[in-house]
């Protein structure tokens, strides 16, 4: 499962009408500015991604700008996918903010309101972006040949009006070509064999559609600092089907101090899984400690994962034969948190937290939290305790959420255990309390929609129950209850864990509708933060100047 927290993409499932993108014109002469651009922009809030430079090797940093050249293009093949003719957009856009706003969208609608136009004349955006043909309905492409449905072709007409697939390799060659030129001249330069071998391998599977052997030797390198995740990876962009994978680029460099802190956790897990607060039959398979976990500073995002709402982990290869074969790899985009945590996370808490608790939240214990969910989706039980099968398949459209919801809490749990046991250095325990307080209501300004959203409005509801918190009704804060937090994350562990376990959906769905919707107190209190022009996310300024590489 990937951790993108993109927003809002049910919504706008098969209610678009299928009318081309290109259909930008009539231009139009504002004679002043928009004045709801304005508010659109002052949701992204600006952050320069950079890195400590010095850690790297002469040969390492000069693999840096070949590596952004190469994220570059997958920034012009995946406005193509997700629009069309990018420069004839921007061109056809006579105001600057609107001109901005539609770079920060990869196109004229906008990610954070279900995709709605924000330049006049245009239409609505196709379910299918540019992923298949503009005048080609749901049920003909259904009715075509199953190839049409490949992860790595865009679907075109024929001369005769036939539907077919044209492979990545093709309808984007000159993209690929670039980035495949710049891949190779990293190989050149890399010192780590696994590196070069996985950038030789990535360029080939670029040019071949062919993704599965360079995805394994991404696995397989481990002792690389620099590194890049790029190709077509994603498959959010197309909401008609979730069948083509969209590109991206992102340019990294891994953090070596905190990787090593996470591999020294994950020995824990196993004690972990046995304490949790279950009956024996909820906890019996081993967890996954061999997942590889990995923080990083990001220097370049490029493509998909730039457009509308940052990604800050991420979770591949998506090849479920290289995940049966190799496993996955999860990568904690440092930087990038860093940068969420000071644009939304503290000006959230000035508002919403209690005065004389706003000092315990702390970046450390936000990292931590993000962290261990990650590591907390190793923990409870992937099948039902009946044998009847997997709990994803138990659970249906409940599944995700719930899932989220563990991770979330059994993440916090372990938190606290390691803590107590002076594992974990940094903070106290107050301090992750009141972290994860804020971080419920960063995460539910995502909406009902979105599984980390509801995951969140459960969380938010049952802590409430349990008098986790405390709403002061006069200044409209929250305050952490600390003596009452550890049996409210216990009862809430326990829930989860023996939904999961008994594979009850009708109980996962009571849950959901009892607790997963906004009550008219927190929408009013989510309405502070908007009306306070709190960002909902950020936008990077990035490359090699911001790197001082130039
Ligand atoms: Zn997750």
């Amino acid at each position: 499962m990937s951790h993108s927290c993109r927003l809002a993409l049910a919504a706008t499932l098969g209610l678009l009408a299928t009318i081309g993108c290109d259909s930008t014109t009539p231009r139009q002469e504002p004679k002043e500015q928009d004045p709801s651009m304005e508010k659109r922009l002052a949701q992204y809030k600006t952050f320069r991604l950079t890195t400590d430079l010095g850690a790297l090797s002469e040969s390492e940093r000069k693999m840096l700008p070949l590596l952004i050249e190469a994220a570059r293009a997958m920034d012009a093949a995946f406005w193509r996918q997700a629009y069309g003719d990018r420069e004839a957009l921007l061109a056809s856009i006579a105001d600057p903010l609107t001109r901005r706003y539609a770079e920060i969208n990869y196109g004229p609608w906008d990610r954070l309101a279900d995709d709605e136009p924000f330049v006049p004349g245009v239409a609505a955006k196709p379910a299918g972006a540019r992923f298949y043909p503009a005048d080609a309905t749901k049920a003909e492409i259904e009715a075509a040949a199953a190839e049409l449905r490949g992860l790595y072709t865009i679907v075109e007409r024929d001369g005769t009006g036939r539907l077919v697939g044209v492979p990545y390799s093709r309808a984007f060659a000159a993209e690929i070509g670039r980035a495949a030129t710049k891949l190779r001249e990293a190989a050149a330069l890399a010192d780590d064999p696994g590196l070069k071998r996985y950038l030789e391998l990535r360029a080939r599977a670029l040019e071949t559609d062919d993704y599965r052997e360079s995805d394994m030797a991404w696995l397989e390198m481990k002792d690389n600092v620099v590194d890049i995740v790029i190709g077509p990876i994603e498959t959010y962009e197309d909401q008609l089907f979730g069948a083509k994978a969209a590109f991206e680029g992102y340019v990294l460099v891994k953090d070596l101090a905190w990787s090593a802190r996470l591999a020294g956790y994950a020995k824990w897990l196993s004690e972990l899984q046995r304490a949790l607060p279950v009956p024996e039959a909820y906890k019996r398979e081993t967890p996954g400690s061999d997942s590889d976990l990995n923080a990083y500073d990001v220097l370049y995002y490029a493509g998909d994962c730039n457009a509308g709402s940052k990604t800050i982990a991420i979770n591949l290869p998506n090849d479920e034969e290289v995940q049966l074969r190799k496993g996955t790899r999860r990568l904690q985009l440092k930087n990038a948190m860093r940068a969420k945590y000071d644009a939304i996370l503290v000006p959230v808490a000035g508002r919403l937290l209690a005065e004389d608790q706003r000092r315990h939240v702390t970046f450390d214990a936000f990292f931590a939290e993000t962290m261990f969910h990650e590591v907390a989706h190793g923990l409870g039980i992937k099948n039902t305790i009946d044998g009847r099968g997997t709990v994803r398949e138990a659970l249906r459209e409940q599944a995700a959420a719930l899932e989220e919801g563990k991770a979330d809490i059994l993440g916090l749990d372990m938190v606290a255990k390691l803590h107590a046991q002076g594992k974990l250095e940094g903070g106290t325990l107050e301090d992750y309390y009141v972290t994860f307080l804020a971080g419920i209501f960063r995460s539910v300004r995502f909406g009902a929609a979105n599984a980390h959203g509801r995951a969140n409005m459960v969380r938010f509801h049952f802590f409430e129950r349990e008098g986790a918190f405390h709403r002061d009704a006069v200044t409209g804060t929250y305050r952490a209850d600390f003596e009452r937090m550890p049996a409210a994350i216990a009862a809430l562990s326990e829930k989860i864990l023996r939904l999961q376990g008994d594979g009850d959906y009708a109980g996962a769905q009571a849950l959901s509708s009892e607790m997963g919707a906004i009550d008219p107190t927190l929408a009013a209190d989510l309405e502070r933060l908007g009306a306070a022009g709190i960002p909902v996310d950020v936008v990077f300024e990035q490359g090699e100047e911001v790197l001082g590489l130039r």
